[in-house]
């Protein structure tokens, strides 16, 4: 039988990391397994769903490099893909359980309008074997009756669930872990039809540090894909990191593309433990990704962030320079923006370790003086700037740390920092000179 599975979202809202989790290991299901790949919108909850949902979830999932075989963009052999689409489906197995005596009307009080409830059966075992978590048992006398179409004529998830994935020939279910009690109701309407249930797993929750569950409200970590677009990371990048969210290859690699996923995963490796969102790795797979990255393309990625915070991207030699320099430090397109500022801020300090650091050097002053005086004369290219710090030293007869110390602490506040020539090139004569400048100061009123 071809597997066939499907990612079922309500478009209530942005595409946050453990719906898009969902759909990344249906998704590799399908494709480990030759099968096909859905995707139904479950929009029955009227008031929840919000204009824009439904495209953003399927823009969000393109660009995380999903593609799919069925849904209401693409159309399919077992449409209508939205819920809201299929109501009469639904009204007419709703009305065979009536008949069937399986479920039955509950009149709204002084009127004609009337749910449907299903007669959940007495003294049952519903028993199934999880994916994820092996053999799970509930009794039925622990469930009430539960409504399957409300009085406005709109059925409930649990039974408009059944009756798509029946009719969608779905083989496998992989969702979340909040669906596990809602297994046992669908299963009943699986039973009162005679049709074959599917192979259920659920996946288990994601967790912040602190080992609490994700919070859409949780202001400490970026949840929506959308937004790790707006940050510049990369689909592949953020893609291998949810692939690892509760599932881990059997080789020791973490490195991993869309292709090597697909070709390792196996359902048997789906953790029961909760999946820990660790941001620090997050970065560190982005960063990898980076580092792939042709020159062309970083400059490419880091633009859009650079014109967005107001820096100027007219010289283009500028910013591919400016891009070369940090790019080692960058883990995403839009921290371009935070190392730029760290460097090229307006005001001026010192570090105070940088100013313990020139109390112990006795021709420090001298050397930035010499610096000065050198700089002034230079054409301020890289390798023009670099020769000036050389000069400097001959002619003062100092070397190494002493030298490079002074000179990158007068002009850039810091005992640390990428390539200094190249740095002090980008930033300008006029600004590196009042640097100094500001330096000499700081260090005469010291004395
Ligand atoms: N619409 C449900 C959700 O978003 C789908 C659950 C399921 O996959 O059965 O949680």
């Amino acid at each position: 039988m071809k597997v066939r599975v499907r990612y079922a979202p309500s478009p209530t809202g942005l595409l946050h990391i453990g719906n898009a989790r969902t759909a990344i290991f249906n998704y590799l299901y399908a494709k480990s397994n030759g099968g096909d790949f859905i995707i139904r919108i479950e929009d029955t909850d009227i008031k929840r769903n919000v204009v824009g949902g439904e495209q953003s979830q399927l823009d969000n999932l393109s660009w995380l490099g999903l593609d799919w075989d069925e849904s209401p963009d693409k159309g399919g052999a077992y449409g209508p893909y939205r819920q809201l689409e299929r109501l009469d489906l639904y009204k007419t197995y709703a009305e065979q359980l009536l008949e069937m005596g399986m479920a039955y009307k509950e009149y709204k009080e002084g009127s004609n309008k009337y749910a449907i409830r299903f007669k959940v059966p007495a003294d049952k075992e519903y028993a199934f074997d999880d994916l994820v978590r092996g053999t799970l048992r509930f009794q039925s006398k622990e469930v009430e009756d539960w409504v399957m179409v409300k009085d406005n004529g709109i059925p409930t998830y649990n039974f408009a669930v059944v009756i798509d994935d029946h009719l969608m020939a779905i083989t496998h279910v992989l969702r979340g872990e909040e669906h596990i009690t809602n297994t046992p109701k669908q299963m009943m309407v699986y039973e009162a039809f005679g049709w074959d249930i599917p192979r259920f797993g659920h996946m288990t929750i994601i967790v912040n540090e602190k080992k609490k569950k994700l919070s859409k409200r949780d202001q400490s970590i970026v949840q929506f894909i959308q937004q790790y677009r707006e940050l510049g990371y990369l689909p592949e990048a953020l893609l291998n990191f949810i692939s690892l969210l509760g599932w881990s290859p059997s080789i020791n690699e973490e490195i991993l593309s869309l292709e090597q996923i697909i070709e390792n995963f196996d359902s048997s490796r789906l953790s029961k433990a909760p999946a820990m969102f660790d941001v620090q790795k997050l970065a560190y797979i982005n960063k990898e990704y980076v580092k792939k990255l042709s020159h062309e393309a970083f400059v490419e990625l880091c633009t859009p962030h650079l014109a967005k915070a107001n820096i100027d991207i007219s010289n283009q030699e500028w910013v591919s320079d400016l891009c070369l320099l940090l790019r080692d430090r960058t883990a995403f397109g839009a921290q371009i923006v935070t190392l730029h500022d760290e460097f090229f801020h307006e005001g001026f300090e010192i570090e105070q370790d940088a100013i313990e650091f020139l109390k112990t050097e006795p021709q420090a002053l001298n050397v930035i003086k010499r610096f000065k005086r050198q700089l002034s004369m230079s054409s301020f290219d890289a390798a023009d700037i670099k020769e000036s710090i050389k000069d400097v030293g001959k002619y003062l007869d100092v070397k190494g740390k002493s030298l490079f110390m002074p000179c990158r602490i007068a002009t850039t506040g810091m005992l640390h920092g990428p390539d200094l020539p190249k740095s002090l090139s980008l930033l300008g004569k006029k600004t590196v000179l009042n640097r100094i400048d500001k330096t000499l100061e700081i260090l005469e009123n010291m004395s």
